[in-house]
């Protein structure tokens, strides 16, 4: 009662704000208010055409749709109600005056959701970008010159080729070809134990592995006289195929300007190649029509849809989006080693995920300052598990190339197989045994990975390791407890090594008060973070959270509030120059993106 009439008779100030900026009351400048708002105890409100919003949310202060011209009453109540009035009247005078005239400038990227006219269809961001081309659906014309190689000297040549070529791919697919050659006579034996470790695949988590073997089958043939070719059309082309060939991707011709995967995922390795390499790309799995060499397509791989026959305005309409994404990109590159400051005087750090030693030396060239996410499990994608020296000569490559350095240990499971790890058949791999988990199943991996890290971090000043999938506080203890036996077993040194955990399992948020007090560090994974609270598999083709995510942004929100050790995030959506903002606008001031988006982001949030 005392309460509540302390709030009634509470001091309360009001005034009437006019939003005057042409780019109206939204997101970047609400989040800055909303941020600002949460410092005051006092009840704040912002009253809008009879509706009364908590001006601490930034959600309910977007729902006013306050475009310029509009006014509202802002209304504070409590205890600290005249600092909170004077503060955020000052705010919002000097937001409204910060805010570009241009509302494309708001952030470096097209708009994503550009209200196209035409059918379009839909799917799944690989690589953003524009492409505006005919389609090309994707054939070959298999021919053979029978030459002297014999089937033992094709192996041979085959092994050399993968051995000499510098990339992770091809060192993984020399180690599965060594095994499947062994005691194999000649081709057609070849070919059958290839086609049976595939239909073994059907179905299965490792369904994307048969694009390897299939890989591997064409070199071998490759040096026996078959020879595949691919007639790619020699003028501008978007590409339709069911699904590339790591060696198909790194061989695309210069004429191709973006590509439509049917039956991909996006961690397929071709997926993974196509956005290493800027193509915009989407997956779609829906039945494209047939191409007409005389029309147009339009793939927006930003807003992840293809239209095969646009209408004029809507090929205007991206013509005029690809241009300003042109000249930001430029601008951006130009400015990718400096710092970043947003305009509001806040400074970011922007670090890099990587999965191997060639996005992690891409990484450095596009300016990142540090990697933020090492994904372990994509670096020894072999048939057998790697040895401690093979590790370590590997950690010691990439560490050298940045002061900060975090490391994840290995994540497998849910959709990242190995095959070297046998996991138990799951109905729901994603809440199956996954990530930390295998701790408890195959303790000697993460022995091996530990020691490996350790040793290749002796030379380093800072290294941080990080645990995914950490649900409980025990199961952070409990990892950490193990890496300190490893330490004492192999005699480490470890005290320059930080310890810290993945936020992604929904059940942390309850705990992080216990969290603050083991854990030297946070990055959230809010890839993980999202499926798990909206209960939908981050590789379910159709299912999509909603938009805006709000049950994320409130978790985001508290994750913020209550962590008390250093804090980034790690997950796609710090890749997005709107949501980047967000983050920043509410205390997430250290980001990962993958390394292609890296000078984008940059840029963005100077202007954020
Ligand atoms: C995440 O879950 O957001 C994350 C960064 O980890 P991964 O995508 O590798 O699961
Ligand atoms: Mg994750």
């Amino acid at each position: 009662m005392i309460a509540f009439l302390d709030r009634f008779f509470a001091k309360h100030y009001t005034s009437v704000l006019h939003v005057s900026s042409p780019s109206g009351f939204h997101l970047r400048p609400a989040a800055a208010f909303a941020t600002k708002a949460k410092r005051f105890q006092s009840t704040i409100t912002a009253e809008y055409r009879g509706e009364s919003v908590d001006a601490k949310k930034l959600n309910a202060l977007l729902s006013l749709n306050l475009e310029e011209g509009d006014h509202f009453d802002l209304v504070c109540r409590g205890k600290d109600a005249k600092e909170a009035h004077e503060a955020l009247t000052a705010l919002f005078e000097s937001l409204m005056h910060q805010e570009p005239q241009n509302t494309s400038q708001e952030t470096s990227e097209p708009s994503y959701h550009q209200d196209y006219q035409s059918q379009s269809f839909c799917g799944r961001r690989i690589a953003p970008g524009i492409a505006i081309a005919p389609l090309w659906h994707y054939q070959e014309v298999r021919s053979v010159q029978q030459n002297d190689t014999t089937f033992q000297e094709a192996i041979a040549k085959s092994l050399e080729y993968l051995a000499s070529t510098q990339d992770e791919i091809a060192q993984a697919h020399h180690a599965l070809l060594a095994t499947l050659s062994e005691g194999v006579a000649d081709l057609s034996q070849l070919q059958n134990r290839i086609a049976t470790e595939i239909a073994a695949l059907e179905g299965g988590q490792m369904e994307a592995k048969r694009i390897d073997y299939l890989d591997i089958l064409h070199l071998v043939e490759k040096q026996m006289g078959h020879s595949t070719t691919i007639p790619y059309p020699s003028t501008p082309f978007i590409l339709v195929a069911d699904e590339l060939l790591p060696s198909q991707v790194a061989q695309l011709p210069t004429s191709l300007q973006g590509v439509v995967l049917q039956k991909s995922t996006p961690t397929s390795h071709s997926a993974i190649l196509l956005n290493s390499a800027g193509i915009p790309s989407i997956i779609c799995h829906q039945p494209l029509p047939q191409e007409n060499p005389d029309n147009d397509a339009l793939l927006d791989a930003t807003a992840g849809c293809i239209l095969p026959t646009p209408l004029p305005e809507d090929i205007a309409l991206a013509k005029e989006a690809q241009q300003e994404a042109r000249i930001q990109e430029k601008e951006a590159h130009k400015q990718r080693f400096a710092p970043v400051v947003t305009s509001q005087g806040e400074p970011v750090t922007i670090l890099a995920n990587v999965t191997d030693l060639s996005s992690a030396k891409e990484a450095k060239a596009q300016g990142a300052e540090g990697i933020g996410l090492l994904r372990t499990e994509f670096l020894f994608d072999q048939p057998t598990p790697p040895t401690f020296e093979q590790q370590c000569s590997i950690y010691h490559e990439i560490f050298s190339l940045f002061e900060h350095i975090t490391i994840r240990t290995l994540d497998v499971g849910g959709d990242k197989a190995l095959p070297y790890i046998a996991l138990p058949q799951e109905q729901n791999p994603f809440l199956g045994i996954r990530g930390i988990r295998l701790l408890q199943t195959h303790p000697d991996l993460f022995e091996t990975q530990l020691r490996a890290i350790f040793e290749a971090a002796q030379t380093k000043e800072h290294i941080k390791i990080m645990f995914p999938m950490i649900d409980t506080p025990q199961s952070f203890e409990e990892a950490k407890a193990f890496a300190k036996e490893v330490a004492q077993k192999y005699q480490y040194r470890i005290e320059h090594i930080a310890f810290g955990m993945m936020v992604e399992v929904p059940a942390t948020l309850f705990c992080l008060n216990a969290f603050n007090r083991l854990v030297d560090f946070y990055s959230i994974g809010s890839n993980d973070l999202t499926q798990y609270l909206y209960a939908i598999e981050r590789t379910h083709p159709s299912l999509t959270p909603p938009a805006p995510p709000e049950a994320l942004y409130q978790a985001l929100e508290q994750i913020a509030q209550q962590a008390d050790k250093p804090l980034s995030l790690c997950g796609e959506m710090a890749s997005d120059a709107s949501e980047a903002a967000w983050l920043v606008a509410h205390g997430i001031t250290t980001l990962s993106v993958a390394p292609s988006a890296i000078a984008r982001i940059k840029e963005a949030l100077r202007r954020a």
